[in-house]
């Protein structure tokens, strides 16, 4: 089938719930994905992020198939001998004390408003169902029902209501707004280091450490969701280390396991994760062997490779070059290691359209909300391939 044969039926069959660039993909290695056509595009989106250690690593794929002859799932009704290697592995790498192992990252995100709640009620004297989170203005943690509830994105809820009440909103990069709004009844602040989908938002200098201090304060736990800016996207290994600020949950996913399979997981301290007991929360593919030894390959080949120090440097690179195209159509460029937004115009005429000539020169990348083209390739990307980028882009943002 060609291109125009697998969109017809994609189109007749699926329900419509995305608007992707027609390109249909068949074949990745590394920063390069192949179309059912033949042609070569440089993958700047990595999946979300998902793929931040390169299409099909080889040492990830390997460890995959290996685990697969061997072991796939025996749920957690039963242990298994990779779910111990992975907690010990996660935890030494991020000072966590426990951890709660899921598929996706909205799960990650279900899980941990879960424990937070229980964590509060038991700790802080609130009145039963009283509980309350803050979280920000657009924010972005996923699709689930409670999770779109806290959305402030019209289009994410309109007509899927009704939502699960105990949330409240302020405004992102604002610690003030954070100080104001918390109640004897609030229980934690769940907030992105860096708001990824809202188009690459990053907070004042200063932002993490204070809202760190005003949680300890107020005795409220500060969850930082990271499965969009973990796993070195930002040029550390979480964003929250580059103000050295240690959450009391941290929340990844997405490049957990290098795109190869869904594995999130909920990292916290003793205190939050320790209010679970047996039969208050599961899922039956969390933890499994399969997940857990694609888990350890994928962070071990991040390390190893020297992908969180790449995305460090290059993205600075990318990002001062960005900055030296003379295009009329831009408004701002912001970034933090490979996570870079280019926001235009609001004349320029939306983001999708520069997207689709992007497309046609051999590099993909996708609009987030309606005037923000995000860049955000795989961490193994090399000087010489943003330049190539570079190029293309230039070409696109300059008339
Ligand atoms: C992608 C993302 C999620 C949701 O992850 P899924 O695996 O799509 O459920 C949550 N939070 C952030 C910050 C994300 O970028």
């Amino acid at each position: 089938m060609n291109t125009k044969e697998i969109i017809e039926l994609e189109n007749k069959f699926g329900a419509k719930n995305y608007k992707p660039l027609d390109v249909v993909l068949e074949k990745g290695e590394g920063i390069w994905v192949w179309d059912v056509e033949g042609n070569k595009y440089m993958d700047c989106l990595a999946a979300y992020s998902a793929v931040n250690q390169g299409h099909c690593h080889p040492k990830i794929v390997n460890r995959l198939k290996e685990q697969a002859e061997k072991l796939c799932i025996t749920s957690r009704a039963f242990r298994n001998d990779q779910l111990s290697l992975f907690y010990k592995d996660i935890c030494k790498l991020t000072n966590s004390h426990m951890v709660l192992p899921m598929n996706s990252g909205a799960e990650a995100v279900e899980t941990v408003i879960k424990a937070v709640r229980k964590w509060g009620y038991r700790t802080k004297n609130i009145p039963d169902d009283k509980a309350e989170i803050i979280v920000c203005e657009n924010n972005f943690h996923g699709r689930t029902m409670t999770i779109i509830g806290f959305s402030t994105e019209e289009q994410y809820k309109e007509d899927f209501g009704p939502f699960t009440p105990g949330f409240k909103a302020i405004p992102f990069g604002d610690a003030k707004a954070l100080e104001s709004a918390i109640t004897k009844n609030t229980v934690a602040f769940l907030v992105e280091p860096i708001q990824g989908e809202a188009g690459v938002i990053i907070p004042p200098d200063g932002y993490l450490k204070d809202i760190r201090n005003i949680c300890t304060k107020n005795s409220v736990a500060l969850i930082f969701d990271e499965i969009q800016t973990g796993l070195g996207r930002t040029g550390k290994f979480l964003a929250e280390e580059h103000e050295n600020v240690e959450s009391d949950v941290t929340l990844i996913g997405k490049a957990l396991s290098g795109g190869c399979y869904p594995v999130s997981a909920v990292l916290s301290n003793e205190e939050v994760l320790g209010v679970f007991l047996p039969g208050e929360h599961g899922s039956t593919f969390g933890g499994n062997p399969l997940a857990c030894a694609v888990a350890r390959e994928a962070l071990k080949v991040l390390i190893d490779e020297g992908m969180i120090e790449n995305a460090a440097d290059l993205g600075n690179y990318f990002l001062e070059k960005l900055k030296e195209i003379p295009s009329p159509y831009i408004k701002e460029i912001r970034g933090k290691g490979l996570l870079i937004g280019v926001e235009l115009k609001q004349e320029a005429g939306g983001a999708r359209p520069f997207c689709e000539r992007l497309m046609k020169k051999g590099l993909l990348c996708k609009e987030t909300h309606d005037n923000v083209i995000r860049f955000a390739p795989p961490l193994i990307i090399t000087k010489q391939e943003i330049d190539w980028a570079l190029v293309r882009i230039r070409e696109v943002l300059v008339p």
